[in-house]
């Protein structure tokens, strides 16, 4: 018998939502629907900072104002902390995480200092200063100063061997060095989205991940992580990002418009879902 499909939504609420939050909800609750599966909704406030109680209300309102439902309680990602500790020491027992003492204006100094500094897809990669620390060093400043974990790419691949993951019926070569050695865990959080993304996908039983192509990249880390904490992988559909009438993006932070403020200009929800499930 064919495995039950089951996708999610998983916003941050460090803002409101508006229409690409939209179009990506409905892709992720249409392939769930579609299919007889099941919908889930997942809060990813780790970010204790930046993640608001307001925007988790506007999130439940703006979704109820779709017509979309989900199919258990939504997980709330900053009551996980524990589990995500818990595959945090799972990979340190791995040796392939290392403590990083680097502060940003550090790295971007070094970075500035190097002539020949590689990119990835967030910017020039981390240079692995904190790599080369000697054991005694990194056991001295452990102790003593604050730190994030950094994932040893190269020994964590030296373990894995190659990976891909499905894409529709199109097989990806993994390829997490495009990242460097990427922060799994924040020196102010303890964890970060790859790290808790990947564990949280796996404890939902998410089979089909549904979400914006500007997450593409990240999958490489995802697959990564899941090979190293023996995690299944869900296939992944990477949605096109819904564009404004002039082709540019919709982003938050480029004003695009809030569903809060759709719903009271009075728009019309069912005509607003019709066309968005018309644009895929
Ligand atoms: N929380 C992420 C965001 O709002 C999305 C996570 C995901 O779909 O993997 O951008």
């Amino acid at each position: 018998m064919a495995q039950i499909v089951i996708s999610r939504f998983a916003p941050s609420p460090t803002g409101r939502l508006h229409l690409g939050h939209a179009f990506s909800a409905l892709a992720a609750h249409d392939a769930a629907r579609a299919a007889g599966g099941r919908f889930l909704l997942r809060i990813e406030d780790i970010d204790t900072t930046r993640s608001r109680p307001e925007h988790v209300a506007g999130i439940f309102d703006d979704l109820a104002w779709l017509g979309l439902t989900w199919d258990e309680p939504p997980l709330f990602q900053s009551q996980r902390m524990p589990l995500y500790g818990k595959a945090l020491s799972d990979l340190k027992a791995l040796g392939v995480l290392y403590p990083c003492f680097c502060t940003r204006a550090e790295i971007a100094a070094e970075v500035a200092a190097s002539g020949f500094a590689p990119h990835g897809p967030d910017g020039p990669l981390y240079p692995g200063t904190c790599r080369a620390l000697t054991p005694d060093d990194r056991a001295a400043r452990l102790s003593r100063d604050a730190h994030s974990w950094r994932l040893d790419v190269d020994a964590a691949l030296a373990l894995t061997g190659p990976l891909v993951w499905h894409e529709g019926d199109r097989a990806i070569p993994a390829d997490p060095r495009i990242h460097g050695d990427v922060v799994l865990a924040r020196k102010d959080l303890g964890t970060s989205y790859h790290l808790s993304v990947t564990v949280d996908d796996a404890a939902q039983g998410i089979t089909d991940v549904v979400r914006g192509v500007d997450l593409f990249d990240a999958t490489h880390v995802h697959r990564l992580l899941q090979a190293l904490l023996n995690l299944p992988t869900p296939l992944y559909h990477h949605h096109p990002l819904l564009t404004a009438p002039d082709g540019a993006r919709l982003a938050k932070r480029h004003g695009a418009p809030s569903l809060a403020s759709m719903r009271a200009e009075g728009v019309d929800p069912v005509t607003l879902v019709a066309d968005l499930r018309a644009r895929r």
